[in-house]
C-alpha cells in the first residue's frame, strides 16, 4: 500500500495555492489543509474584538480560546470557528490585509503551528500556506513551491472577489497583492520563503490541469521511490 505522504504546498498569494491543493487532496483522497484560513480566522476575530495587532498577549489568549474546524462539502469547503461559519468573512481584502499583521506575532505562530502538526502528522495531508516545508512540516515527503508574477497574482484575485461580487479596482489589488508579499516576506518569525530543498512551479503560464498533472507526477515519483 502507498504510504499517506505529507505534502507541503507554500508561496505568495495568488500563485494558485488554493485551487491546487484541494484538486490534489481531492486526486489523493487527503486532507486538505488551508493553512492561510487559519491565521484569517484570527485576523476576523481579532477584528471583531478590537484587538491591536502588535497586542501579543491579547493574540495567544484569543488563539487558546478560539476553536477552528474544516468541513468538507461536495463542493465546497468551509472554515468554522467558534461554531459559526466564517468562510465569507474571511476573504474580504481589509480581512487579507490585516492577516498579514496578526500572522507575523509569534504568539499567533506557535499556536496555529502545534494545531498544524496535530491535524497533519498522520500523513495523507497536503497543507498550503508560506512556512509549511520551512517550519511547520520541514521533513514533509514533498514541498512544493509555487510563484508567479505578481500583475498574474493580482489578476488572479481580482478575478475571483469580482466573481464574488466585491467591487475593487485592478491596480488596488496588485498593489496589495505586492504589500501582503513584503510583509510576509520581511517578517522575522516564519518568513515567507522557499525551503531549499521544495521544488519550485511558476505557473504564470501554466494552466491548472497542467500544474496539476506536474505535481501528480512528482507524487508517484515519490510513492514508487519510497515502495522500492
Ligand atoms: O493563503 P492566504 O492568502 O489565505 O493567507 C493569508 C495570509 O495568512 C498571508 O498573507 C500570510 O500573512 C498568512 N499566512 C501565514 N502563514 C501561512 C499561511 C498564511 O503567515 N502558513
Amino acid at each position: 500500500m502507498n504510504k499517506r505522504l505529507i505534502i507541503a504546498i507554500d508561496g505568495p498569494s495568488g500563485a494558485g495555492k488554493s485551487t491546487l491543493s484541494k484538486a490534489l487532496a481531492k486526486k489523493l483522497d487527503y486532507l486538505n489543509i488551508d493553512t492561510g484560513a487559519m491565521y484569517r480566522s484570527v485576523a476576523l476575530l481579532a477584528g471583531q474584538q478590537q484587538i491591536d495587532p502588535q497586542d501579543e498577549t491579547a493574540l495567544k489568549r484569543l488563539c487558546s480560546d478560539m476553536s477552528i474546524e474544516f468541513v468538507r462539502e461536495a463542493t465546497s469547503e468551509r472554515v468554522i470557528v467558534n461554531g459559526i461559519d466564517v468562510s465569507a468573512a474571511i476573504r474580504t481584502p481589509a480581512v487579507s490585509l490585516l492577516t498579514a499583521q496578526v500572522a507575523a506575532c509569534p504568539a499567533v505562530r506557535e499556536a496555529m503551528m502545534m494545531l498544524q502538526r496535530k491535524m497533519g502528522e498522520g500523513g495523507g495531508v497536503v497543507l498550503e500556506g508560506r512556512d509549511i516545508g520551512t517550519v511547520v512540516f520541514p521533513y514533509a515527503d514533498i514541498k512544493f513551491f509555487l510563484s508567479a508574477t505578481a500583475a498574474e497574482r493580482g489578476l488572479r484575485r481580482y478575478e475571483e472577489l469580482k466573481e464574488k461580487g466585491i467591487d475593487i479596482d485592478l491596480q488596488q489589488t496588485i498593489a496589495e497583492v505586492e504589500a501582503r508579499d513584503a510583509v510576509d516576506t520581511a517578517r522575522t518569525h516564519a518568513p515567507l520563503k522557499q525551503a531549499d530543498d521544495a521544488l519550485v512551479v511558476d505557473s504564470t503560464h501554466l494552466s491548472i490541469e497542467d500544474v496539476l498533472e506536474k505535481m501528480l507526477l512528482v507524487v508517484k515519483n515519490k510513492q514508487a521511490e519510497l515502495v522500492g
